[in-house]
């Protein structure tokens, strides 16, 4: 059922670009939450490892698991049934379901299934009992977030919906309107025959049905109705109950920074005939493309809790909101859950290129899960041609000969010169006219020529000998940082070895699902960077290069002549700001009078964990202010070539973060990366700071620094 009835993906972008209303609500509500969740994960340190452990294991049990759990759930009275496809389990519920009114909560298997549309065709009254679902259910829309399912509606447009339901004009008071659905739900749960709901856990062991809340509801429709039905997908069963309580506190304490939600109800099986509870009690387990993940090696993305904390940090979800996902499944979690449950023919349509890779989800994650590296690996299931524009096909062409891209950079320098490159910038499409400035000026052929094989340090003799990966962009069209690079590591005594053999990284193509080509790539690094065992690091001044370079030895884990070469050349990849850091840097010799702010790539931040090195390397400058930006964990919406694939979400994203840089009134703005530092001259240049502001790479910046004249490296 999810996203059926979609539009095309560049209008639903659009759609969420525009709607400032929702944008407002959402920056409100998670600009608060992500201090909170940042406070209270420290006090429990062992809480993901944990989480991550059951659910791991769960997966790699599957199929035991689902055997114990009915056989479980069968002894405690309860009628299970197994269903492979949504429609089973739909068919099933609507079999129980006689007539009258059923009461729901919280269950985004039941949305995954469609069983609410199916069982109001049959005239059967479903009341949503989650005030958000319910203010959702009354809009005719589906959730805007995992755990915060209205945070997409205005409080107006809930006062309307409300209004509606009293025959009155209701005032804004948020006290009325929640007594209005107070009364509505009264009157619901009075009436109600059954009452449905999902699980946050099923322990195998007891067959109990785990589920967390903070409104009730679950607990009151799970026990006043005379049959209950859990909806459970089979990757939500654990071994134990206690296992499901950790589950439960995973899900309260990375969702909402609450210990434990205030309702945790363990229900393991109908009421005894002389109690109080249920007569039946049904379980529906649905496995809807879960097996399948499992065999296929995506196993992981139903390891999920549905916390909802991805969400909450994710750059994509925080501009266009619910339009990254497919109404049932929400972020780029969702994408991938939704390619199994509902098929990749919609995802691959739907959003599978949306994600940035920036791996701002991994480590809010209660169970850790590698969305940015399991998109990667699922884009690969797609042709090129169906997921990417020819802009973008065109530059992984590109990229994957130095050479080539060696020449184009010639020939663009001498159209520069000759006046040519404006005027062919004028003809471009309207998508790639507005990318051109991004494309900075040709530095000279000379610049762009190879470096030599070795460079003697300057000034001092060598300290260290390094190996420097030159790259793609950064040893063409952006020749000028490399050399500063290798200027500042001749000044810190470095000799440097800079083999000729080497290409491209290959991080492009691997994040934009071309696995087999930037294996090929990696493959060849590796055997260019091969016997230099007298080098004491392999550096690199490109944020996106040393992660992907970092990740080689799972990009190559089952290639059996290079697995074992490739985990240790990423064990010997540092940045090049690390080992400075480290190492100590040359004489400082110029002051460079100006405020700086430094910008961390996600891909240094984020996925390296380096965020102080290139500070302390910032702070030895003389004369140099260094100040911070608010929101230091931003992404620029660069990602390699996002800004190709998706310009508008890359754009909106880029002026987000200038207008933050900016509010520290910087006139320098310093990165690590060059599709980074590209993304914010452009971002610069869109809101007319482009003249004030200047921003360069942290090597350039340095190379000032210590040295006034180009030394012997040029
Ligand atoms: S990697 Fe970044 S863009 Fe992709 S889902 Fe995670 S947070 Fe969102
Ligand atoms: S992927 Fe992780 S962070 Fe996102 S909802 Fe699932 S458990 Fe929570």
């Amino acid at each position: 059922m999810a996203g059926s009835k979609l539009p095309p993906l560049r209008k639903r972008i659009a759609a969420g670009l525009s709607d400032a209303s929702a944008d407002t609500v959402r920056r409100n509500v998670l600009e608060g939450l992500r201090p909170r969740l940042a406070a209270a994960r420290p006090r429990y340190p062992n809480l993901q490892e944990r989480v991550r452990e059951i659910k791991m294991d769960a997966l790699a049990h599957l199929d035991e698991l689902v055997e114990r759990a009915t056989e479980q759930l069968k002894h405690n009275g309860c009628t299970v049934t197994m269903a492979s496809t949504a429609e089973e389990a739909r068919a099933y519920i609507l079999n129980v379901v006689g007539g009258g009114t059923l009461v729901k909560s919280k269950s985004n298997a039941a949305k995954e299934i469609g069983v609410v549309e199916a069982l109001e065709a049959r005239h059967i009254n479903v009341v949503e009992t989650d005030l958000g679902d319910r203010i959702n259910q009354l809009n005719g829309t589906y959730g805007g977030h995992i755990i915060a399912p209205a945070i997409q509606i205005s409080k107006e447009r809930v006062r309307e919906l409300f209004s509606a339901m009293a025959g009155e004009v209701l005032p804004g008071d948020p006290e009325e309107i929640v007594k209005v659905a107070r009364e509505d739900l009264r009157s619901a749960f009075a009436g109600a025959g059954y009452g449905l709901s999902g699980a946050n856990a099923l322990a195998a062991e007891t067959g109990t049905v785990c589920v967390v809340e903070n409104e009730g509801n679950i607990r009151m429709l799970s026990s006043l109705p005379d049959v209950y039905i859990a909806v459970v997908p089979i990757t939500k069963i654990v071994r134990t109950v206690e296992d499901g309580l950790t589950v439960i506190q995973g899900a309260s304490v990375f969702g909402v920074a609450q210990r434990i939600g205030t309702y945790a109800s363990c229900i393991s099986g109908p009421a005894p005939a002389d109690g109080f509870g249920p007569r039946e009690m049904h379980v529906v387990l649905v496995d809807n493309g879960r097996r399948r993940a499992v065999a296929e090696g995506f196993g992981e993305a139903f390891a999920c809790i549905n916390c909802g904390s991805c969400l909450d940090h994710c750059p994509v979800y925080a501009v266009i909101g619910d339009k990254y996902g497919v109404t049932t499944h929400i972020g780029g979690i969702g994408i991938l859950q939704a390619s199994f449950t509902s098929g990749l023919g919609l995802t691959a349509s739907q959003g599978l290129s949306l994600c940035l890779n920036c791996r701002a989800c991994v480590d809010p994650c209660p169970a850790r899960i590698d969305t940015p590296g399991m998109h990667a690996r699922m884009r690969e299931e797609v042709p090129a041609r169906r997921r990417l524009p020819l802009a973008a096909r065109m530059v992984l062409g590109l990229t994957a000969s130095v050479p080539m891209m060696r020449a184009t950079g010639r020939v663009i320098h001498a159209a520069e010169r000759l006046g040519v490159r404006r005027m062919a910038e004028r003809l471009l499409p309207p998508a790639l006219k507005a990318m051109a400035p991004l494309l900075p000026p040709m530095p000279p052929p000379r610049q762009m020529a190879r470096p030599p094989e070795l460079l003697e340090p300057i000034g001092a003799p060598a300290r260290h000998t390094v190996a420097f990966l030159s790259g793609c962009v950064m040893s063409t069209w952006l020749a000028p940082i490399n050399w500063a690079t290798l200027r500042v590591l001749a000044r810190a005594g470095c000799r440097i070895r800079v083999p000729a053999s080497q290409g491209c990284c290959g991080a492009l193509h691997h994040h934009m699902g071309e696995g087999g080509q930037a294996r090929i790539m990696a493959r060849r690094v590796i055997d260019a960077f091969a016997g230099l065992d007298d080098c004491d690091a392999i550096l690199t001044n490109s944020a996106g290069c040393g992660a992907a370079m970092k990740e080689y030895g799972e990009l190559l884990h089952d290639d059996p002549a290079y697995a074992e070469r490739a985990r240790a050349f990423a064990a010997r990849v540092r940045d090049v700001s690390e080992f400075l850091a480290l190492h100590g840097l040359g004489q400082m010799t110029t002051r460079i009078r100006a405020r700086a702010v430094y910008f961390d790539p996600c891909h240094l931040g984020i996925a390296q964990g380096v965020t102080k090195e290139p500070r302390w390397l910032l702070r030895r400058i003389p004369g140099l202010e260094v100040v911070e930006a608010t929101r230091r964990e931003a992404c620029c919406g660069s990602a390699g070539i996002y800004n190709l694939v998706h310009p508008e979400v890359s754009g909106r994203l880029a002026h987000l973060l200038t207008q933050d840089l900016c509010a520290t009134d910087p006139d320098l703005i310093v990165t690590s990366n060059p599709g980074c530092l590209l993304q914010v001259r452009w971002g610069l240049a869109r809101a007319g700071r482009g003249k004030r502001v200047q921003v360069v790479h942290l090597m350039e910046l340095l190379d000032r620094a210590t040295g006034t004249a180009p030394g012997t490296v040029s």
